[in-house]
């Protein structure tokens, strides 16, 4: 098995790969970081998370990468209490741990006010599809894991990411190119 430390050197070396990274990564927690239901659990217990979770955490935060947390769980209580006693609760530019009918467009929509980073500039990463198809339509590159968060979801995630980015540009060029047409004074 890899080494927290193995994890995160791989990782960094992913996102040498690529020319642009995202500003933000969001986690959802269960089954996303962690491998339980943090609802099911007792505060009192000893979490543990999925193999490649810290070491991909702690390669976002050396390359300045900054990091949320969006969660549908009913106890925000217990999951803070796990992310303080796995040492990673500090890590998080913004933690918004509630339940919500409207799958996590609300959880976005406060992590954007909170951290000001726009949505085409968020990765996010859940083990629900009816979160990712709902967060995927605000304009964030959003990623099903199966497994919990692993060096491949990563891979993953960024190249995706690199194409949706590569996308808007396009679109954002031909929008200049047709307004400066339509624009411009008739001869
Ligand atoms: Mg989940």
């Amino acid at each position: 098995m890899l080494t927290d430390k193995k994890v995160k050197n791989e990782a960094i070396e992913t996102m040498g790969l690529f020319q642009f990274l995202p500003r933000l990564v969001v986690f959802d927690l269960d089954y996303t970081l962690w491998p339980f239901c943090c609802e099911c659990r007792s505060k009192h217990e000893m979490p543990s998370l999925y193999p490649h979770a810290k070491g991909i955490l702690h390669a976002l935060k050396d390359k300045s990468i900054d990091v949320a947390v969006a969660s549908r769980s009913p106890t925000a209580d217990i999951a803070n209490t796990f992310l303080d006693k796995l040492g990673i609760k500090s890590m998080f530019v913004a933690k918004e741990i509630f339940s919500s009918w409207i799958h996590k467009t609300d959880h976005f929509h406060r992590i954007n006010q909170r951290t000001g980073v726009p949505y085409n500039a968020m990765l996010f990463f859940d083990d629900e599809n009816r979160n990712i198809e709902a967060v995927s339509k605000m304009g964030v590159t959003s990623i099903l894991v199966r497994k919990g968060v692993t060096l491949s979801s990563l891979r993953e995630g960024l190249s995706k990411f690199s194409q949706n980015l590569a996308s808007v540009r396009r679109n954002k060029q031909k929008w200049l190119k047709f307004s400066q047409k339509s624009g411009s004074p008739e001869k």
